[in-house]
């Protein structure tokens, strides 16, 4: 007989898709590692053979998920990616699984990687959480980036470099037989390096599709840095998974994605720009004529005004956003759905819908929803977060999360 979990007054957020969705009184019953049955009643379960746990009405809602992470990027991040790839693996492996463990403690039960420094930081992670070394999330983890020789990343200091579809093949058919799901392309430049602009277009159309075709005979996905909407038609129209920023959008990249809305999610990034144009990286040195420079106020307005054509065309979105810098800690991700609601009119249903029942079938799991037969990778947390997102951002607010229906985490200030 499978485990069994009886959460009792709860307040359940199922994320069933309805955008003013608020949290409803409920029990939620467990059984093994998925949801048996959400009842809108109490549930009498056998205490002999049921553990039962009165959340007196706090909130559950799906655990939450982050579509562009990057583990390699330790809790004292202060963006030098020379010294993080020259780190000993033994020592540097410590630091990526506090990463982990902060990504579970947030809420966090998936993660998406985006590229690492140390070529199996995703990997050594998923393999220690998967056999219960560690705590941390669910991981579809990628491996070093792929940047296109000439382009931004393409001089071969930390990434996979490629010159033509062949090659690009060939990286990708290499990485994933080493376990890595999540390719990360860069199709674009990025403004913070201002000799490759963010409207600088990478690869072409056939190394994309060549990419795209074997990650997918691998079981794997491509996601790629897109910024300038050239790119980001480029990757819709090529078969690309998840498009990363997608800070600039025209007719052609909104219709492109138009026509994949299915199977295609763009993860935009929102809190680092707003961060950044906030000022919030200036203790670090990142002086306002840096993000001036950068043109990032441009493309921070950009984005906010992209994000609404997203919407009006029911393109999904996924929350992600590049965190663990100082300015955007590792531990403050539901910063990212803040700034949706705060931005781009969503409510707070829906930028929670960003990172749960938009994300469980991004990664190929099935997750995201509180429902029955669904996994139980669930959040308890005290408060709303339909009447006030920032409650997913405060630490004492969240009590447990739960992950394959066991409890990963418990917060030890509120429970006995
Ligand atoms: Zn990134």
């Amino acid at each position: 007989m499978p485990e069994r979990t009886l959460l009792k007054n709860a307040r359940v957020l199922a994320c069933s898709g309805d955008p003013e969705e608020r949290p409803r009184d409920g029990d939620v019953l467990i059984e093994g590692d998925r949801v048996a049955k959400v009842a809108p009643h109490r549930l009498d379960a056998d205490p002999a053979s049921t553990r039962i746990v009165d959340l007196k009405g706090a909130t559950v809602l799906p655990g939450l998920g982050d579509a562009h992470v990057h583990t390699s990027w330790p809790l004292d991040f202060v963006f030098d990616h020379g010294a993080i790839a020259t780190t000993p693996p033994n020592k540097h492996m410590l630091d990526v699984a506090a990463v982990a463990r902060t990504f579970l403690e947030s809420g966090y039960t998936t993660v998406i990687g985006a590229g690492v420094t140390q070529p199996e930081d995703d990997l050594l992670a998923k393999d220690a959480i998967d056999r219960g070394l560690i705590p941390g999330p669910r991981i579809v983890p990628s491996g070093p980036m792929v940047a296109e020789e000439g382009g931004l990343g393409g001089d071969g200091g930390l990434m996979d470099v490629v010159t033509n579809a062949k090659d690009l093949r060939e990286v990708v058919a290499r990485q994933c037989d080493t376990g890595v799901k999540a390719l990360k392309l860069f199709i674009s430049g990025d403004g913070v390096v201002p000799e490759y602009p963010s409207e600088d277009v990478y690869m072409n159309d056939e190394m994309l599709a060549a990419a795209v075709e074997e990650a997918d005979r691998h079981g794997a996905f491509i996601t790629a840095h897109a910024r300038g909407s050239a790119s980001v038609a480029m990757a819709a129209r090529t078969g690309v998974r998840i498009i990363h920023h997608a800070c600039f959008l025209d007719g052609e990249a909104v219709k492109a994605l138009e026509a994949r809305r299915d199977d295609v999610w763009v993860c935009p990034g929102l809190h680092y720009l707003y961060a950044m144009v906030s000022g919030h990286a200036e203790p670090w040195g990142i002086a306002p004529e840096k993000v001036e420079a950068a043109g990032y106020p441009e493309e921070f307005r950009s984005q906010v005004e992209g994000m609404g054509m997203l919407r009006d065309a029911g393109i999904k979105i996924l929350a992600g956003g590049d965190f663990g810098h100082q300015w955007t800690h590792h531990g403050t991700y539901a910063a990212e759905l803040q700034r949706y609601v705060e931005l781009a009119g969503m409510t707070p249903v829906e930028a929670i819908h960003t990172a749960t029942r938009n994300m469980g079938p991004a990664a190929g799991f099935d997750t995201g929803q509180v429902r029955e037969g669904g996994l139980a990778d669930l959040l308890i947390v005290d408060g709303d977060p339909t009447a006030d997102i920032t409650v997913l951002q405060r630490p004492e607010l969240r009590r447990a999360v739960l992950k394959d229906g066991a409890f990963a985490y418990v917060n030890p200030e509120v429970f006995p």
